[in-house]
């Protein structure tokens, strides 16, 4: 320990056997690891293999960045360039079309959040289909863990502090995902008043506990180090953390068709869920907030 000292390494406390000081562990590699270690290396080219094709769904509308891609949608252009894989981009009024003009099945459609109900509807069941807010929530973080986060929807109950937190100081517009739909949907499922916090940017706690559920963005302009850094606080406070396009897709009952391309996160859905059956007596959301939480929403906020 002194000699630690000396080259001012700052000693972790670990005790595998009891399960103690894991966390710090994992934390003190996080901050080590050189970025080739942190950074996964593709958004979707491991999904889309040489040659393969990729469907990716793109809303245009009034709330869309005029004359540009927002840039998950451009990196994920690129990643399916560097993989050698082909991007077909589609808004979602042209993708039944547009796959019917395929000689083939695509090996995957990616759309933007606001979109997955009809792009579900669209796309047939054999064909894989995803979103680009749960790519960036792998690319970026840890799936699973943020899919385990989400089933803590169920768990939720009246009076319930939940911490919605994005990675940029982007500006809202209007009824946002993160201020207004979310917190509508969450609220209405749950059947009782819920406390919504917001951060932005720098802010997100260093200890999240406290909150019953942290729901981030998809991070887009985070490095994974920080994410993975926020991810393993909640952790340690045994707070959940889920993701906007992983609530989106649980709200919608699409959950397990969204995590398709994923078998690791459907088999954590399938060990929490055979752990805790999800509520019973869970309200479904009414027709009208579900239409409402994916219809004109920023485009930014994945
Ligand atoms: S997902 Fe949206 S809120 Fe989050 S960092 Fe990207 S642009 Fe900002």
């Amino acid at each position: 320990m002194p000699r630690l000292v000396d080259f001012k390494i700052a000693p972790v406390l670990t005790a595998a056997s009891e399960g103690r000081g894991i966390l710090d562990f994992r934390e003190a590699l996080l901050e080590a690891a050189p970025p080739d270690f942190v950074d996964n290396p593709t958004i979707l080219g491991d999904l889309v293999g040489p040659g393969e094709l990729a469907v990716l769904v793109v809303p245009i509308d009034k709330e869309a960045p005029r004359g540009r891609l927002i840039l998950p949608q451009v990196q994920a252009i690129r990643d399916l360039m560097d993989s050698d894989a082909m991007a077909l981009v589609v808004k979602e009024r042209e993708l039944k079309t547009a796959l019917a003009r395929l000689d083939r099945p695509p090996r995957l459609v990616v759309t933007d959040s606001q979109a997955f109900l009809k792009v579900a509807a669209d796309t047939p069941p054999a064909v894989p289909m995803t979103s680009f807010s749960i790519l960036f929530a792998r690319f970026k973080g840890d799936l699973v863990a943020q899919v385990e986060g989400t089933l803590a929807v169920d768990r939720l109950k009246s009076g319930d502090r939940i911490l919605i937190a994005e990675h940029c100081s982007h500006h809202p517009i209007g009824e946002d995902i993160g201020r207004v739909k979310i917190p509508r949907w969450l609220t209405q499922y749950v059947g009782g008043k819920l406390e919504f916090e917001h951060v932005q940017g720098h802010d997100f706690p260093d200890d999240p506990s406290g909150y019953a559920l942290v729901i981030h963005c998809g991070a887009c302009t985070a490095n994974r180090r920080a994410m993975l850094s926020r991810i393993l606080r909640c952790k340690r406070a045994g707070v959940p953390i889920s993701n906007y396009g992983l609530i989106i897709a649980y709200s919608l009952g699409i959950f397990e068709r969204a995590l398709q391309p994923f078998p690791a996160a459907l088999e954590a859905v399938c060990e929490v869920r055979a752990a805790a059956p999800i509520r019973a007596a869970a309200p479904p959301a009414p027709a009208a907030a579900l239409a409402e939480l994916v219809s004109d929403g920023p485009v930014d906020d994945l």
